[in-house]
């Protein structure tokens, strides 16, 4: 058997010469989760007996020959906003209890054509709105480095679940820093790949100009085999990129000879950030530069407008997305009302959470005919200078170097009732995603005993190089071998 914490590529390695069946492989998962559910909180659907047979066919295949992929037969958990035929998907909200969706995702479809298993769905913020997985009907999520902490969000249980070894692979949404942030705080590899690269087909939207469906590994080599997997144009999704999938996995050579990395000052100022966060950061970029990347100083001017501009769009958008959440069409609908107006009312007042009606409610308003020039115009306006600002910033270098997030891994209910100071650490992410640029945050070491994440930003497609940067990275250092004390 392998180790809790062996990556995929490790599992794959060991399923093919034999020292572990993809059964003992998804038991050991199984267990795993039901020995830290009472402490993470991190999976809030378990595909049990279903996972398990699943696991029993992959073996046979393997027995017969007849071996899908490099993935075939390895356990991998979903976001709980990914929908799975038969399988519940609530999106950690009222309004969706009892929902089961009548279809596969694309990318659960294109992890069972590469005969992964499935083993059910990871805890989250509500419809991805948040940054510490506290906005859920299944209970707050817990950081593995600390209990008392949060996992980050939106895709928080994901990032803990590869975090305290209970998967080496999850799957996981990013809309302004959702896999980037959670990844960051729990210690892991989390990589949101260039708007579009991943088809959204089954992804129950929040923001569709934003949305990105992206991985959690322990390593840079195991995101390349998740995302070859899972990349790739769908007709169904028509954001989707008509462009072929690089093998990432092949293109890791760990060479950085010769590249550009920039460093945007203004993320490094010090007024902005935990200084020891920003230590280890550059602790990271000057080992790159000791395996022979040139490091340059570039500039992204308006970064201070990306939080803004991020929840002026993101909101308008997810007003609109939300709108089908009515109590007639999915989920859950009010008892004992007395005409339709009353059944939409209270089935979306008794269904949403407080972030989520936060949201509407402020996406609706920047919406209306008084304030859209004034706000939503606005804001798309400064969406196109911040991709000025990366277009100017990538003519002067390959890749950016950033902190993922400003801090590390906040304490429970800290920000969650001053929404404002929430939405203020995400800064070092939203850009990305209003720009469609790939980004990946791996780990680069610990500070007051939790983890720090270095962020890579690429331009558009461009992931493999990430992915051989950060690939570089982690031959060099162990950082990404480091697991949480309470689970190792
Ligand atoms: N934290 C951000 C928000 O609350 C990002 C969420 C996400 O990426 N899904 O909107």
């Amino acid at each position: 058997m392998v180790d809790a914490f062996a990556g995929l590529v490790e599992q794959r390695d060991a399923l093919a010469s034999g020292s572990c069946s993809s059964r003992e492989l998804v038991d050991a998962a199984l267990e795993r989760h039901a020995a830290t559910h009472v402490r993470l909180n991190a999976v809030v659907h378990s595909r049990g007996e279903r996972a398990q047979r699943d696991a029993d066919e992959a073996d046979a295949r393997r027995a017969s020959g007849k071996v899908l992929s490099a993935l075939d037969g390895v356990a991998i958990v979903l976001k709980d906003n990914m929908v799975m035929r038969g399988e519940p998907t609530t999106c950690s909200s009222r309004i969706l209890e009892g929902y089961s969706s009548p279809f596969d995702a694309c990318v659960v479809e294109r992890l069972q054509a590469a005969g992964a298993v499935v083993l059910g769905a990871a805890n989250m913020d509500e419809f991805a709105m948040g940054s510490s997985t506290e906005n859920t009907i299944h209970g707050v999520a817990h950081n593995p480095w600390d209990l008392e902490r949060t996992c980050g969000g939106s895709s928080g249980g994901s990032a803990a679940s590869v975090s305290a070894g209970i998967v080496g692979g999850a799957l996981g949404s990013d809309t302004g820093g959702s896999i980037r942030q959670p990844a960051s705080f729990c210690g892991v590899t989390g990589l949101k790949p260039t708007y579009g690269r991943v088809s959204r087909w089954g992804l129950v939207a929040f923001a569709s100009s934003l949305d990105q469906i992206g991985t959690f590994t322990h390593s840079a080599a195991d995101a390349a085999l998740l995302l070859e997997t899972i990349a790739g144009h769908d007709p169904r999704d028509s954001t989707s990129i008509p462009e072929p999938v690089p093998q990432y996995s092949e293109g890791l050579d760990g060479d950085v000879e010769g590249l550009t990395i920039g460093l945007p000052k203004e993320y490094f100022d010090v007024s902005g950030g935990d200084p020891e966060v920003l230590e280890r950061v550059r602790a990271g970029v000057a080992d790159l530069e000791a395996a022979g990347a040139k490091v340059v100083e570039v500039s992204l001017p308006r970064t201070r407008y990306g939080v803004p501009a991020y929840y002026l769009i993101a909101n308008a958008e997810a007003s609109s997305n939300l709108a089908r959440f009515d109590g007639a069409r999915y989920g859950r609908r009010a008892e004992g009302v007395a005409d339709y107006q009353q059944m939409y009312e209270r089935s979306r007042s008794e269904g949403f959470g407080d972030e989520v009606k936060r949201r509407i409610m402020l996406g609706t308003y920047v919406l209306s005919a008084g304030y859209f020039d004034a706000y939503y115009k606005k804001a798309q306006q400064v969406r196109t200078l911040l991709r000025d600002d990366f277009d100017a910033a990538f003519s002067q270098c390959d890749v950016i170097a950033t902190p993922t997030s400003p801090e590390t891994a906040f304490a429970l209910g800290e920000k969650i009732d001053d929404p404002v100071s929430m939405y203020l650490s995400d800064i070092y992410t939203v850009s990305a995603n209003l720009a469609g640029i790939p980004g990946i945050s791996v780990p680069c070491g610990l500070t007051g005993g939790l983890p720090v994440g270095l962020q890579l930003l690429g331009r558009v497609l461009d992931e493999g190089r990430l992915l051989r940067v950060a690939d570089a990275y982690q031959r060099r250092t162990d950082h990404h071998l480091v697991h949480p004390p309470e689970f190792a």
